[in-house]
């Protein structure tokens, strides 16, 4: 049986052993994104597991957007981008989670939306390691930021 990712990642963010936790909010982890092709690129996943934003307690849904507000503006002042796109979507992992990216004018298709693609050199934290001196700065920054 396909076990949502993201459910396995808040459970372990819940134990604190998630590398790339930047910061726990009430209601949501922000971490960040496994590729950085876009640096900067991070998340905030819902700590319950529920499927459309409109299925949760209309309170609940209006602090998840103060803390997805927290989130952009620590990236924005972190990385200083051209534009920070934030997309809910879940057609593959429907628990809700916000990603967060952060769009440089150097990109050459910074007007589009953004696309993963793998072949264009990103760093893969897939295996979460925290060796990388520079994600564990980044994430510093980005707290120092909040
Ligand atoms: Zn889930």
């Amino acid at each position: 049986m396909y076990k949502d990712v993201i459910c396995e990642r808040v459970a372990l963010c819940k134990k604190n052993e998630f590398p790339l936790m930047i910061h726990e909010f009430k209601n949501s982890f922000f971490v960040l994104g496994d590729h950085q092709f876009y640096k900067g690129y991070s998340l905030l996943y819902l700590k319950k597991h529920i499927r459309e934003l409109h299925e949760m307690p209309k309170s609940e849904y209006l602090e998840l957007s103060d803390e997805l507000y927290q989130a952009s503006l620590a990236i924005e002042k972190t990385l200083n981008p051209w534009k920070v796109n934030v997309m809910c979507i879940g057609n593959q992992t429907p628990h809700i989670h916000w990603h967060i990216v952060p769009r440089y004018e150097e990109d050459k298709n910074h007007k589009e939306l953004p696309m993963y693609d793998v072949t264009r050199g990103e760093v893969d934290l897939k295996d979460h390691s925290t060796q990388y001196e520079e994600v564990k700065q980044l994430i510093e920054n980005i707290k120092s930021n909040l």
